[in-house]
């Protein structure tokens, strides 16, 4: 069949390029030790940041939300599926990110990317400017393009360039969009900054927090916290299934922006509601992310940063300026990358394995993501193994070099 080779076709040139993707079935929890394909792994590339994923307050609370509600929502927001867990939630998540956000209101997605394109095809019509950070998630991006709004890029982090861009907007209704950490490098957007420029030119700032909600800020409010920013113009974005460890994302803003998504995001309201033990779940969560036990888990995350980051001691491959759990390391090339990811899993370490179109061409990377639930023992040993397999590296080419 002509449609079928076609594809096959495309999946062999995908092959020929090192690009093919491989799933590996995980028989646990999402845990630092994990089984997969029959084999026992420490597991460096969950976003699971603060071990609540398996947490058994969480799952407890999860099982509770099961027998008070059911298994599923059975319909969308709008219509019957709006259950109590959810308004509850929405409730907890106003009154945490109240302190940075002027009269807050929240809403709760099935997931991050939904979360996105809802809240940027609500904002931006046919008749908005948008300005896309060039490193944005792929679901902005995707966003970005279903509003059919007329889209600038700006370069990573140059915000000269996207000054120079809103002054000469004509378009009143002005959006930038941009990931708070980034989530291939791991480092921050001056949020500040992007603020300043959208207060000053009276646009919206859309923050996608999925890696700084829960672990940055004292009290886990993410990157607003960090910066102790607040403002109108500013509309949240943070997942939940990343540090909160169990799934779906919210939209928190000014009451006014979230009715206005309730009656015209379409990833809100064409959609079933997510089932009710899961937002019943994100309460324990969204406690243990706000309390005392929160605290303690971004501080031993943030002790293990710092020890993998001064661990690191690389001749050939490249750190990158990361203070987040997000640590890379470029290799470069695609099969030379991958064969450092499979030499680790071999060793018995499973870390992110990036190639493109993810990351730019010629900086495939690994991606190591840390972890309250990791111990200081398995990240040192980790940053030993990366430094072995460089260091062998760096002896092949001086000896390719002598050849
Ligand atoms: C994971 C992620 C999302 C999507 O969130 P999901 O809940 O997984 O759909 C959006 N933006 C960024 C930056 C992310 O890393």
């Amino acid at each position: 069949m002509p449609l079928l080779q076609t594809l096959r076709d495309d999946l062999d040139v995908l092959e020929a390029q090192h690009l093919i993707r491989r799933r590996r079935t995980v028989e646990t929890p999402c845990a630092p030790n994990v089984r997969a394909d029959g084999k026992d792994y420490v597991a460096f590339c969950s976003n699971d940041y603060l071990g609540l994923a398996a947490h058994p307050l969480v799952t407890q609370a999860l099982q509770k939300g099961v027998s008070l509600y059911g298994a599923g929502s059975g319909a969308s927001h709008l219509i019957s599926g709006h259950s109590r867990a959810h308004a509850n939630l929405e409730q907890k998540l106003a009154e945490f990110m109240a302190p940075n956000i002027d009269q807050a209101r929240a809403l709760y997605f099935c997931t991050g990317y939904m979360a996105n394109q809802a809240v940027i095809t609500a904002l931006a019509g046919k008749d908005a400017a948008v300005f896309s950070e060039e490193l944005n998630h792929a679901s902005l991006i995707d966003g970005v393009r279903l509003s059919r709004a007329a889209t600038q890029v700006f370069a990573h982090r140059d915000y000269a360039a996207l000054e120079a861009m809103l002054k000469n907007c004509t378009s009143k209704k002005r959006i930038v969009v941009t990931d708070s950490v980034f989530s291939m490098d791991g480092n921050i957007a001056d949020i500040p900054a992007l603020l300043a420029l959208c207060e000053q030119y009276d646009a919206w700032l859309i923050v996608d927090d999925a890696h700084g909600f829960g672990v940055l800020g004292e009290h886990g409010r993410g990157v607003l916290e960090h910066f102790n920013l607040r403002s109108p113009n500013l509309v949240y974005m943070g997942t939940l299934g990343k540090a909160a460890g169990v799934g779906g994302a919210f939209v928190a803003a000014h009451e006014t922006v979230i009715e206005w998504l309730i009656q015209k995001a379409r990833a809100y309201i064409f959609t079933t509601a997510a089932a009710p033990a899961l937002a019943h779940a994100l309460l324990t969560s969204i406690d243990i992310i706000a309390g005392e036990e929160g605290q303690q888990r971004r501080a031993h995350l943030n002790k293990l940063i710092h020890m993998f980051r001064h661990g690191q001691d690389l001749k050939v491959w490249q750190g990158m300026p990361s203070d987040t759990a997000i640590q890379p390391v470029v290799i470069g090339k695609n099969d030379a990358m991958l064969a450092v990811a499979g030499n680790l899993l071999d060793q018995g370490y499973w870390v992110g394995a990036i190639r493109p179109p993810t990351v730019p061409l010629d900086t495939a990377r690994l991606r190591v993501t840390l972890s309250a639930a990791h111990t200081e023992v398995q990240v040192l040993q980790l940053v030993q193994a990366i430094n072995r397999l460089d260091q062998m590296h760096y002896v092949a080419q001086c000896f390719a070099e002598v050849a």
